[in-house]
């Protein structure tokens, strides 16, 4: 019996609904302990896999030894590599232009990506992180040139995490495909990397006949950021916007900052028609940039429906559901 199955017989049926709140609002219950605070559908998320979503893609043919990642052809210029064998399901993406390439996001960590975009370019290759969340900058180390953002934020996350940080992420309930180079939940950290170029807001970063623009949306965390190709109408989102939770619940969300980067994003759309996100699924709608605004508004009107999720609240949208903590970062200052 693989992993899969063990977690599969032992998590089976486990999302319970328990009435409501006295607000009237639902609760529910999930019990993969492993995985908390990450709302809805987190019970059973390999069952999703591989999601259909991808099937529209051209998938690369790839050596044994990758096996960790799946690659896919998202336009001429633009390979996904996706890491489906772990909770996050991280997007990192390989931006081609004539002169050089841009990594945007480098993973967990546990794969080789290095060697993986070794295989697939032989421009000169940097890196730039959506955020420096663990998922995002698991691969930094094995890159000379790191671009990222001057926030004490970044700063921190340079020196790395020791495993006992980042063990879990790794552990039963988050990991289902087997972990490639004798890693190990014991021996997992996050490793340092060492910034070489600060971004600013609107940072031009120029490939040779394609340049990227750089603009700063704290929230999800102080250091986020959204990569533009104005030519192509694309906008590489990092963990601001998928198509699934929202996080502006975790110990590194701000609110006030995050309602702030949905305006402004919702006034770019306007210049984008598809948006790249670093989880799950790479090609949605722009339209989601309006919609994820306007669900930041609703949130915040009296009354709005929402659903306890492992004691955060979780309000619903099409495509997406914006977590925040509870009660309400806009009922705390009311209160103050
Ligand atoms: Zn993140």
């Amino acid at each position: 019996m693989n992993f899969k199955s063990i977690l599969i017989l032992v998590l089976t049926g486990l999302l319970i609904s328990c009435g409501s709140s006295d607000q009237g609002q639902e609760i529910v219950v999930t019990e993969n302990e492993q995985v908390q605070g990450r709302g809805e559908g987190k019970d059973n998320w390999w069952d999703n896999l591989p999601r259909d979503h991808w099937g529209k893609f051209e998938r690369v043919e790839l050596p044994e030894d990758q096996g960790w990642f799946e690659v896919y052809k998202i336009t001429d210029r633009i390979y996904a590599l996706y890491e489906m064998g772990q909770f996050e399901e991280v997007i990192s993406y390989l931006i081609l232009g004539s002169e050089r390439a841009l990594l945007f996001d480098t993973g967990i960590g546990v794969g080789d990506i290095r060697s993986l975009v070794t295989a697939l370019t032989d421009l000169p290759v940097s890196v730039l992180n959506s955020h420096t969340h663990y998922d995002h900058v698991g691969g930094n180390y094995l890159f000379n040139r790191i671009y990222g953002t001057g926030t004490d934020y970044t700063k921190n996350h340079e020196n790395g995490r020791p495993n006992e940080e980042v063990r879990e992420f790794v552990g039963p309930g988050w990991v289902w495909k087997d972990m490639p180079n004798e890693v190990t939940v014991d021996n997992y950290t996050s490793k340092p990397f060492k910034v070489t170029d600060i971004v600013n807001d609107g940072f031009v970063i120029d490939l040779g006949d394609k340049t990227l623009e750089v603009f700063l949306v704290p929230g999800h965390t102080p250091d986020a950021l959204v990569l533009l190709d104005r030519r192509d109408r694309l906008l590489f989102m990092g963990d601001t916007f998928y198509p699934a939770s929202l996080y502006a619940h975790m110990g590194d969300a701000n609110f006030g900052d995050y309602v702030a980067s949905a305006k402004r994003l919702s006034e770019m759309a306007q210049d984008v028609d598809i948006l790249l996100p670093a989880h799950n699924e790479p090609w949605v709608p722009s339209e989601y940039l309006n919609a994820m605004y306007q669900g930041f508004l609703d949130i915040q009107k009296p009354g709005a429906e929402y659903r306890i999720t492992d004691g955060d609240r979780e309000y619903r949208f099409d495509g997406f559901t914006i977590m925040v903590s509870d009660p309400a970062p806009w009922e705390i200052e009311e209160e103050e």
